[in-house]
């Protein structure tokens, strides 16, 4: 279903520190916590577990940052998707205002964190910047800076001249920023963030798929192909690609969560005249399309963006012509970029556009479903789960528990259902007439 491949031909993998893999996980093991998954989550939670002094073993299926945190855009943001503040706070009460308030917090906690573990992943802490495409989606800016300002964000709104400036066009009308977010370089934060772990005594198996977990004695039995951990508590931290390598390792989380496909470009580096035209505060920006337009800088000067596809076939060549086509109208001084890397990775989305958080059993804990904004949010859920396996009840965290609720012909859904929903966004992106006209692909 996927290759490594993939991982190897993008920019972070061509610009990361590199990192010595270790070796597949042999015999019997016994730990107090056993982590599956080796991405930002996996790492949070046994780097959180660690400083607290319990004994980790982590099991990661391919590689450190195989799955989204070593292939993402690298954009730290500190809101959802969808899922706006009031209405997380009233389906989850108490637990949804702090969690609200962990999703407020959750790109300073990632600088934090990485300043703290003196990991050098390019961090850059320049705002993040959500430009309406049309001038009805300020709207939407508008009720999402009330809500973030009423619960202490420091959020605020950008007019069209503001706008214009922060990026150097004037095609979108305004929008929503935000200071504390900004960009990493994921794979070098995700790999720093493994040292960091090793430095504490995590042990790290990397090729080291979990088929199967089963409770027998008390005690969580992880079989792999090479070895068995038996294990107190187990954080199950494989998100999208929980179903990628081991079919019946969590079929419920599996089928809860539909991958979608995700592609990731970063161009040649700009020219010093391109760089000071092109969001010259080098903040990260996302905007308000459906299907997203996305860019922001890696340490290079190259801009690093993307895209989505209704079908994949001939991906890179169709996606150069139809990204390259957006930049340019959006920035004529780029003219028509080449892009040096194409490369992608899955995305869990769920129904509902909102994570589950779950139990799955005694000490046997999970999250999947990002819907796209994952890279602060996990590293913040990592520190929540830590406390949760270390005893503190779940009421006090901020976690807001549901059930994985897995989607009927989960089969079919994941194979037609992105196409569809993509078609869907662009429709609605255009709705009220194309202000900012779109290039199609
Ligand atoms: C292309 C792309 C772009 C994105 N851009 C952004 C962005 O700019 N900003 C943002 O906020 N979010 C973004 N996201 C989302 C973000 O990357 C994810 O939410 C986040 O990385 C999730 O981290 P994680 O640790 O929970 O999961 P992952 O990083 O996916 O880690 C799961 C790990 O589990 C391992 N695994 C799976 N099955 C097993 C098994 N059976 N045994 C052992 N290991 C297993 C996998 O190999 C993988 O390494 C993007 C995602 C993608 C794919």
């Amino acid at each position: 279903m996927f290759s490594s491949k993939q991982i190897s031909a993008s920019l972070w993998a061509d610009t990361a520190p590199s990192r010595q893999s270790t070796p597949a996980v042999s015999g019997g093991v016994e730990t107090d916590v056993a982590v599956i998954g080796g991405g930002f989550t996996g790492l949070s939670t046994a780097l959180h577990l660690a400083r607290a002094g319990h004994q980790v073993t982590l099991l990661e299926g391919v590689e450190v940052g195989f799955g989204g945190s070593g292939r993402n855009n690298g954009q730290v943001i500190p809101t959802m998707t969808a899922a706006e503040p009031d209405a997380i706070e009233a389906r989850f009460g108490e637990v949804g205002e702090r969690f609200v308030g962990l999703v407020r917090d959750s790109a300073s906690y990632l600088f934090e964190t990485a300043r703290q573990e003196g990991i050098d992943c390019e961090a850059e802490q320049t705002g993040w910047f959500q430009p309406a495409h049309r001038e009805s989606r300020l709207r939407l800016s508008r009720a999402r800076v009330d809500a973030w300002s009423k619960r202490g964000a420091p959020a605020r709104l950008l007019d069209a001249r503001e706008s214009a400036e922060l990026l150097g066009s004037d095609r979108w009308f305004g929008g929503m920023y935000n200071p504390t977010g900004g960009h990493i370089n994921p794979l070098a934060l995700v790999r720093g963030l493994a040292a960091a772990c090793e430095a504490r005594g995590v042990a790290i198996h990397e090729n080291s798929p979990v088929e199967a977990v089963e409770r027998r004695d008390g005690r969580w039995h992880l079989r792999t192909p090479s070895g068995e951990v038996v294990a107190r508590a187990v954080m199950l931290a494989s998100n999208a690609y929980t179903g990628f390598m081991a079919s019946k390792l969590a079929p419920k989380v599996a089928r809860s969560v539909v991958p979608v496909l995700s592609w990731q470009m970063a161009t040649r580096p700009l020219t010093d005249e391109q760089r000071k035209a092109v969001v010259p505060g080098r903040q990260a920006v996302s905007d308000t399309h459906g299907d997203l337009q996305f860019f922001r800088y890696d340490k290079r000067n190259r801009l690093v963006t993307g895209g989505a596809l209704a079908l994949g076939h001939n991906g890179p060549d169709r996606l150069r012509a139809l990204v390259g086509r957006r930049l340019e109208a959006a920035f004529p001084v780029l003219g028509r970029p080449t892009f040096d890397f194409v490369w992608n990775g899955y995305i869990g989305m769920t129904e509902d556009r909102f994570p589950f958080i779950s139990q799955l059993g005694p000490d046997f804990w999970c999250w999947a479903g990002c819907n796209g904004r994952g890279v602060s949010l996990s590293i913040s859920l990592g520190r929540e789960f830590a406390q949760a396996i270390s005893g503190q009840p779940v009421s006090q965290l901020a976690l807001p528990m549901s059930d994985p609720k897995p989607i009927p012909l989960h089969g079919l859904v994941k194979t037609f259902a992105p196409p569809a929903m993509l078609q869907l966004y662009r429709w609605r992106d255009g709705r009220d007439g194309p202000q900012q006209r779109q290039a199609r692909g």
